[in-house]
């Protein structure tokens, strides 16, 4: 039964499956072709239902869609195409495909939102949260993607990887801060406001996290976010870590980098600090 099924194995599954092909045919292993793979994947199931069906269409106010035919025989992903990068269309079709393997017996019609698909509010529980879980470790597993990192915690290396797995650069940064055991926060921002950010665990365990969702929070003055003549700094700048945490020690810096995002109309900042430094009010620290 499919009910077992969780994001984790659906992945892992479809992994392996991968790493033999492109290993016995010498075929490139990333990115990982959607389109192919949905509709081969009742076949690696053993499923009677399969997705024969995978269209753009250009409808507004969704990302994608999975439905089946009248007697759930074969089922249809649409995914939208209008204006979108192929990354966010790859991270929307891996999406849809979770849903399919994960959630298809609880649930008939699936309509994805235009939310920004790679940061949704996390939810152990939600199929939207599944799906996405799904989807990035299909796109990214994580061995191959911290093996690429090797070390390297910059928006250099993660670049590369975006490019590797042909997904958008916010999706590779969250994948990696998901996993890595550095210091390191993401926030995104426009006009001089923080519109989401998301810490490493190990960020967040000292301190290093902004709650961004239940206050406007402004970006501070002298960052290298701030600063308007800077729109690209891949590999980081040194700056004195009270700049961003108010609470950092005299002489404790951090590393700061930043990018557009076009795509999203955004700028994206990448803060590094180094390893076990607590940015805790002092009485707040409970180690
Ligand atoms: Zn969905």
């Amino acid at each position: 039964m499919n009910n077992a099924l969780t994001s984790a194995k659906a992945a892992y599954k479809l992994t392996h499956i991968l790493d033999l092909y492109s290993q016995v045919h010498g075929t490139r292993r990333f990115p990982v072709d959607v389109v192919e793979l949905a509709k081969d994947a009742a076949n690696q199931f053993g499923w009677s239902d399969p997705i024969t069906q995978v269209e753009a269409a250009d409808i507004k106010g969704f990302e994608g869609a999975l439905f089946p035919n009248d007697d759930k025989s074969a089922w249809c992903l649409l995914y939208n195409n209008a204006m979108k990068s192929p990354g966010r269309i790859r991270f929307t079709q891996a999406h849809e495909l979770g849903h399919y393997l994960l959630h298809r017996q609880q649930q008939a019609i699936f309509q994805c939102g235009e939310d920004d698909v790679v940061n949704r509010e996390e939810s152990e529980i939600s199929t939207e949260a599944q799906a996405d879980s799904f989807a990035a470790a299909l796109l990214m597993p994580r061995n191959d993607f911290m093996a690429q990192m090797d070390g390297c915690a910059d928006f250099e290396g993660l670049s590369a990887c975006a490019e590797r797995y042909g997904v958008s650069l916010t999706a590779a940064t969250l994948r990696w801060l998901k996993h890595t055991d550095r210091q390191a926060v993401l926030v995104v921002h426009r006009d001089g406001y923080m519109n989401w950010a998301f810490s490493s665990q190990a960020a967040a365990r000292n301190g290093a996290f902004f709650p961004s969702r239940r206050q406007l929070m402004a970006i501070p003055e002298k960052s290298l976010a701030a600063d308007e003549s800077v729109s690209l700094d891949r590999s980081g700048t040194e700056i004195a870590a009270s700049t961003w945490f108010p609470h950092a020690r005299d002489g404790l810096s951090l590393q700061e980098m930043k990018i557009a995002a076009n795509e999203y109309d955004t700028v994206m900042t990448l803060l590094l600090l180094p390893r076990g430094a607590s940015v805790w009010q002092p009485w707040e620290n409970q180690d």
